[in-house]
């Protein structure tokens, strides 16, 4: 920062910060020597791709910056930008190891309201998160609004550091229906956050959030607690399914803590089953299998989440024994119109038996949708036609009211009324886990 300070001010200067975008997982998993080893290298790289008057200074971690002077920017920072991007995808060599760096850059251009060295390095750094965020590898220049969007961010990222303390996380519970067996087959625990000024926050805004602060440890670790003493107090013995996010998977006290929750609840775990993504499986990483053993040790069930949103490589599917496969709303959204979504759907319907694990199918919307997917042998279903999740005070309720409307097939005729609304208290309609 001083040697940013010391920078002659005025037009035609230009910030870059870079950050590392694997710098991370090679420290984790190679050691820091390692990591020290591969800043040392990309440093040289980067000289190779800048001007001998230009500096280059490191930040801290695997934060580094450019800075530039010279009359053709922004085209020149651009340039330079694009250079050191290429330069850093390919391989290094270092202490016997093949490792890949990879880069985001944000840039940030003096003018004539903004030549305060801070203030440049702030503006750079705005655009790298945003360089960040749009997918790594990208460079991005500073744009005004960027600031204040972050602003928007921290306050929100505030509130939420608060929400758990203060009671604001609520889980609602969306009915899983057993085709079969036309009853509720379990529950699936949503997160919902109920801010005092911003109204429900969506768990599509906060939970990316929870993940890029590491809030999602202690979250995550609530919500696995808070849903497995819910279902234990179920009037059905039916099963609960948690979503897990893979941020919670680096650390190994993950199996721990939901054999903490079980024991504390009583609940069985045949009851519990979590769900993970494609993207936990990506890296192909052993401390994650490590960790899914651990959690299957236990005797929960793991379900493959959002089944054909991501890379859909069928070896996600070798490389763990899921219980069961959830088939992403996308594709039954669009199965009674479109042939591709039907022919997905068929297909991973048939997967799923060759492969004996079960399978869901999300976002049913539509009676038609619904009788689809029985016909086809489709073991599971959820979605609005059922019910949309619900607090958790509503639980008995559906227990009691949607099973019953499954079983009488002619009062499916479309999106059901809410659950429990006048109809008498009847004996439970859940099947047991
Ligand atoms: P998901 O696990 O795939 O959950 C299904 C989402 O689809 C839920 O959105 C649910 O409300 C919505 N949904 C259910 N039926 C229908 C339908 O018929 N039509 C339509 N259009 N949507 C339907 P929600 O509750 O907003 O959650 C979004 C995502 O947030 C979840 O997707 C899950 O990935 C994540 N999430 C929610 N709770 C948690 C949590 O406790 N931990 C973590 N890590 N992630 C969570
Ligand atoms: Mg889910
Ligand atoms: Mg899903």
């Amino acid at each position: 920062m001083r040697a940013l300070a010391r920078v002659r001010r005025g037009e035609g200067v230009a910030v870059l910060c870079l950050d590392l975008d694997r710098f991370k997982a090679v420290n984790d998993s190679l050691g820091h020597p390692v990591g020290d080893a591969l800043l040392q290298a990309v440093a040289v790289r980067l000289r190779e791709c800048v001007h001998e008057t230009d500096l280059v200074v490191r930040l801290g971690g695997d934060e580094l910056a450019v800075v530039q002077e010279g009359a053709s920017q922004p085209a020149e920072a651009a340039a330079a930008a694009t250079r050191i991007i290429v330069a850093l995808l390919a391989r290094f060599d270092v202490a016997g190891h093949q490792v890949s760096a990879g880069d985001s850059i944000g840039i940030a251009l003096a003018g004539p309201g903004s030549t305060d060295a801070d203030a440049l390095m702030r503006c750079a750094d705005l655009a790298l998160y945003r360089a960040k965020e749009d997918g790594r590898g990208t460079l991005r220049f500073f744009e005004p609004g960027m600031d204040e969007q972050m602003r928007v961010r921290r306050e929100l990222e505030a509130d939420l550091g608060a929400a758990l303390g203060q009671g604001e996380l609520a889980l609602f519970y969306q009915p899983l229906m057993d085709t079969q067996r036309g009853c509720v087959g379990g529950f699936e625990a949503l997160l919902r956050w109920q801010h005092p000024v911003r109204g429900t926050v969506s768990p599509a805004v906060f939970i990316p959030l929870a993940e890029e602060t590491g809030m999602i440890m202690a979250i995550g670790a609530w919500v696995i607690r808070k849903a497995c003493a819910d279902a234990a107090r179920w009037t059905a013995p039916v099963k609960v399914a948690v979503n897990l996010s893979p941020v919670q998977f680096r650390d190994r006290s993950l199996p721990h803590i939901v054999a903490e929750a079980l024991a504390e609840s009583g609940l069985a775990p045949t009851r519990l089953e979590l769900e993970i993504t494609e993207s936990l499986l990506l890296l192909d990483d052993e401390k994650v299998l490590e960790i899914l053993h651990g959690l299957r040790a236990l005797g929960v069930r793991i379900a493959m989440d959002d089944f054909g949103t991501g890379y859909s490589s069928l070896s996600y599917l070798r490389r763990f024994p899921f219980g069961k496969i959830k088939i992403d709303q996308s594709f039954v959204r669009g199965m009674m119109e479109q042939k591709d979504c039907a022919a997905i759907v068929s297909t991973v319907v048939s997967l799923g038996r060759l492969l004996g694990m079960s399978v869901n199918a999300e976002g049913v919307e539509t009676r038609e949708q619904f009788l689809a997917l029985r016909e086809q042998g489709c073991g599971e279903v959820q979605g609005y036609l059922f019910s949309p999740p619900r607090p958790a005070s509503e639980v008995a309720a559906m227990l009691d009211g949607i099973g019953q409307a499954v079983t009488q097939e002619p009062a499916l005729a479309g999106p059901l009324s809410p659950a429990g609304g006048s109809a008498a208290p009847r004996p439970s309609a859940g099947c047991p886990a």
